[in-house]
């Protein structure tokens, strides 16, 4: 599957910038139950992403997430690098040549479990993986309304995390005070996820 250089460049711009502009919300929410960080290492590590975009935008579509994924692991940093790294890697390296809806639920679930392997975490520990695990599962289940599904799931599954009790992670040191709040790498997450289906769905190819 390769993505013409127009459609790419406006994903990877659009995901970047979304996340930057959420940036001091990531760091409150991370003020919360871990050490503050969270929107600052993304903000930090989209920036070099859109810094190397001209060279990003002309890749073939695995390629490009593979340098995404490098680019997340060499300047985010915290626990989150590493992770969204191999996401972005994992995925670029799973994506099938010929783009079909099973295939891509495919490519996702090896990404999804290579973040668990490397996280060696699971959903259910109030983390990304409670995001990226139900999406998943709407990503598989396809259908009609698959863009409007998976937006929706995306909020859902981060909103859900706010009454669960960190097990991973920085906010597993607080134990039980970790609830209550909404986990910033869910919620970086869904930002992502809302990203790309707001480029989807303008340029009309949902
Ligand atoms: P750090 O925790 O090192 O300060 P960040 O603040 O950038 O790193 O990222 C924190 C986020 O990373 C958490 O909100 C959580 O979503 C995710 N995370 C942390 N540890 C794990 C893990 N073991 N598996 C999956 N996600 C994790
Ligand atoms: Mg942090």
């Amino acid at each position: 599957m390769t993505l013409k250089p127009e459609l790419q460049r406006k994903l990877i711009q659009t995901v970047a910038n979304h996340v930057i502009q959420h940036a001091e919300e990531l760091v409150t929410l991370d003020q919360a139950i871990g050490d503050g960080d969270h929107g600052l290492n993304m903000k930090r590590g989209f920036e070099a992403v859109l810094g190397d975009l001209d060279k990003t935008a002309a890749l073939p579509t695995g390629e490009a997430l593979k340098a995404v994924g490098m680019t997340l692991v060499m300047k985010v940093g915290g626990a989150s690098g590493p992770l969204y790294g191999t996401l972005f890697m994992s995925l670029g390296k799973a994506l099938p040549l010929e783009l079909s809806g099973a295939s891509l639920a495919d490519a996702f679930a090896a990404a999804v479990d290579a973040v668990k392997a490397r996280g060696k975490s699971d959903a259910g520990e109030k983390t990304m993986l409670d995001v990226l695990v139900p999406l998943l599962a709407v990503l598989r289940s396809g259908g009609e309304d698959l863009p409007e599904r998976l937006r929706a799931c995306a909020t859902e599954a981060a909103a859900a995390t706010v009454p669960m009790r960190a097990t991973r992670g920085r906010a597993s040191f607080l134990g039980e005070r970790s609830i209550g709040h909404m986990d910033p790498g869910a919620r970086s997450s869904e930002l992502m996820v809302h990203a790309i289906l707001d480029v989807l769905e303008r340029e009309g190819a949902t």
